[in-house]
């Protein structure tokens, strides 16, 4: 996506002016489970009844069939029928606009999230939450926020039918229901922190930074900004004190995407 604001969001000279959606593709023994799905075919086919003429004005998506979550997996060798499990961060449009690529895959997501999706009850939710994206009726499981605790989260295990490796981390605050998705992968756990914060310099323990322009745009976003600060301030402790043991990645950071991808 390139913003109309880009520019002025990452500041004069900034190289990254665009922001990635950034998903998680795992494979397991029985199946593929995938975190986020990015913007999906149907998006791209029916983009101003999908994701609404305001949000394509301002926010530019970049709408190509091969960029999909559903073509990338194609590419890689495998079938979009082996995912059978959607973990979504949050249902914000460009991040569960995939899920109809996935019909028959479950969609794990909060309650709280859920709720709040079905409902849309302000205007800004009414921008963010598109219906039309889930109209296929997908298999939602949904969760509450209490748990174990990982690393000092409270952290959500034991997803429907899937392996005690894979834990929710309620981080919200950009949403009332968002989680991260952290993941159990041997040596070292990964940590997809959806939209908990922007810019890989914010989670710098030394000196956290963030474009001004990019900062206020997501004060602007979040449903409770202190509570988005406050986690964010506890996802940069993680870094700083997990830094041999956990990978942090948010999911619109084409740096952190570049490194990871
Ligand atoms: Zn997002």
């Amino acid at each position: 996506m390139t913003p109309v604001g880009a520019p002025w969001m990452y500041g004069p000279g900034a190289h990254h002016r665009h922001l990635v959606c950034h998903c998680l593709l795992l494979e397991l023994a029985d199946r593929l489970v995938l975190v986020d799905t990015g913007f999906g075919l149907a998006d791209v086919a029916d983009p101003r009844n999908r994701l609404g003429s305001t949000f394509l004005r301002l926010v530019r998506p970049r709408l190509d069939p091969e960029a999909t979550a559903a073509a990338r997996i194609e590419a890689l060798g495998f079938a979009v029928e082996d995912v059978r499990d959607v973990i979504a961060t949050h249902m914000d449009l460009d991040h569960i606009g995939g899920i109809s690529d996935f019909p028959h895959a479950r969609v794990h997501v909060t309650q709280l999230e859920l709720d709040r999706a079905l409902a849309r009850p302000t205007f800004h939710d009414r921008m963010r939450y598109r219906p039309i994206q889930w109209s296929h009726k997908p298999n939602f499981r949904t969760y509450g926020a209490q748990g174990e605790s990982w690393f000092g989260f409270g952290a959500v295990r034991g997803l429907d039918t899937l392996p005690p490796e894979l834990l929710l981390i309620p981080l919200p605050g950009h949403t009332r229901g968002h989680v991260g998705v952290a993941v159990d992968a041997g040596a070292r756990w990964q940590l997809h922190c959806g939209d908990a914060y922007f810019f890989h310099g914010e989670v710098d323990r030394a000196e956290p930074s963030c474009p001004a322009g990019l900062r206020l745009f997501q004060r602007y976003v979040a449903v409770d900004n202190a509570v988005r600060l406050a986690n964010q301030a506890r996802v940069r402790t993680l870094v700083a004190e997990q830094r041999d043991s956990v990978d942090v990645f948010c999911a619109h950071d084409s740096d952190e995407l570049e490194r990871l991808g």
